[in-house]
């Protein structure tokens, strides 16, 4: 384990891309903050993070909670000190035909996806440009181009394209970059759920999709990981306002 330098904040981090995400900053040397639902597994990725000899902290917040997501930010910075990485991952995926959709279940998408990264970037931003330095890594997803019978996800997804390049521009001058990565298919619970709605064993399902990605297999929550990993590090102070596509082929 690196020695501890910096403070980061994965939201969604109980599972999926997010526990390893939190796992894989941890492992690269800084203390990082999981953040989730209540009753959801964060713990679990804090204690992983510990027994690997990290520093972690867990908190149980809802994303679309303003108030809360604004009191758990501050105490990430009270326990662990400025928070200098900052990754907005939490979320959920909706199948709804638009006929379907209530205007609730909009408005419950985009909170999770949007408000939330408002709600994150606009607290660590005061301390990143103290600091003169700052990683705001937000998570989409290739229905940011659209995916039929999501209307709602793939506008939330699109949305994060264009607040991040906003971020990108406004707050590149104080030392602050902020990227996109867009996962393809990962196996989570997610797409577990997915299969369950279609029916389909998992299985199955990872086959199905496997058989229509260019390098012939599904993504894991690790692939993932490891470009938020490169987007949060020193080496990717030139990289700013990107979108990385990591689907096992091209896309946009
Ligand atoms: P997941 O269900 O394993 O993880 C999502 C996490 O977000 C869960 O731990 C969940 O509890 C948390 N979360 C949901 N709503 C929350 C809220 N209101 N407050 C706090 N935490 C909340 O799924 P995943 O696949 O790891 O998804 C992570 C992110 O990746 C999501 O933003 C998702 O849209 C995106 N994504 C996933 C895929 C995929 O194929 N799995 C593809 C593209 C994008």
């Amino acid at each position: 384990m690196a020695n501890i330098s910096r403070v980061a904040v994965v939201t969604g981090a109980a599972s999926g891309i997010g526990a390893a995400t939190a796992v894989r900053l941890a492992a690269d040397g800084n203390a990082v903050a999981v953040l989730d639902l209540p009753d959801t597994g964060y713990a679990e990725t804090v204690e992983a993070i510990e027994s690997a000899g990290g520093r972690a902290i867990g908190l149980a917040v809802d994303v679309t909670d303003r108030d809360g997501l604004a009191a758990a930010m501050a105490q990430v910075a009270d326990e662990l000190g400025t928070v200098s990485i900052l990754v907005n991952n939490a979320g959920y995926s909706h199948d709804l035909p638009i006929q379907d959709m209530t205007f609730q279940q909009w408005d419950d998408m985009t909170s999770v996806h949007l408000d939330a990264a408002f709600c994150t970037s606009r607290a660590v931003q005061p301390g990143m440009a103290a600091q003169g330095f700052g990683r705001i890594v937000n998570i989409s997803s290739t229905s940011a181009l659209g995916t039929a019978g999501r209307v709602g996800y793939s506008a939330a997804k699109s949305g994060v394209i264009g607040f991040t390049k906003a971020l990108a521009l406004e707050l590149g001058p104080i030392g602050v970059t902020a990227n996109v990565v867009a996962p393809g298919f990962i196996v989570s619970r997610m797409t577990a759920k997915t299969a369950r709605r279609l029916g389909r064993d998992f299985d199955e399902h990872q086959e199905i999709a496997a058989n229509g990605i260019p390098v012939g297999r599904v993504g894991r929550p690790e692939d993932i990981a490891n470009a938020v990993s490169f987007f949060a590090g020193d080496a990717a102070g030139y990289v700013s306002g990107q979108v990385l596509f990591v689907a096992g082929g091209p896309r946009g």
